[in-house]
């Protein structure tokens, strides 16, 4: 029966809609009204620092080789007492995907995410961060952590003094 066939997609259309016409809009009015995103929410990257305003980044490419879209490059140096770092630091936001892999694989937790989505920009050549845009006076969502405590092992500690680092070995004593 094609007319109560017809009639049933009408109805049907017709109830959809008035279910939803009562409800409050979901729409606001962006940018006067700005919705805050959760605190996991995956949008402009940061370079952090460790609790003693050291940089945590060690340049240690492990976020550009997890980066799918190969949009983060950097040059290692050794700075002062050894300890190492990233001369210069880029990441193309026009080519990010916000994916969040560099943050996940990010030894020192150096690079994060943040929830401030607005990066948008006129000219794509401004969607090219320089560390200098990147690194941020605080240390982001761990404000506890500090790699070189734990791990710097042998650069800003004697092996074994780390944190929580059990004491070295003497292989020689292993022998029989
Ligand atoms: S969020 Fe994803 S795409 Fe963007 S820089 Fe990190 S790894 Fe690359
Ligand atoms: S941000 Fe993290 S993963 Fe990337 S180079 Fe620095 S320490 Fe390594």
């Amino acid at each position: 029966m094609r007319v109560i066939d017809d009639m049933t997609a009408i109805l049907t259309g017709l109830w959809t809609t008035w279910k939803h016409i009562l409800r409050r809009p979901v729409t606001i009015q962006y940018p006067e009204e700005k919705r805050i995103p959760s605190p996991r929410y995956r949008a402009r990257i940061i370079l952090t620092r460790d609790p003693d305003g050291g940089e945590r980044c060690v340049a240690c490419y492990l976020c550009s080789a997890a980066c799918p879209v190969d949009c983060i490059s950097m040059q290692a140096e050794e700075g002062e007492g050894g300890r190492r770092r990233a001369a210069w630091f880029r990441i193309n936001f026009s080519r990010c995907i916000f994916c969040g892999f560099c943050a996940e694989a990010c030894p020192t937790m150096a690079i994060q995410m943040t929830p401030d989505y607005e990066i948008c920009r006129r000219d794509v050549m401004d969607l090219v961060f320089e560390k200098e845009d990147l690194l941020v006076e605080h240390c982001g969502k761990d404000p506890e952590y500090n790699f070189y405590r734990h791990a710097g092992i042998g650069v800003t500690q004697p092996r074994g003094e780390g944190e929580g680092e059990k004491p070295t070995v003497d292989v020689r004593g292993l022998m029989p």
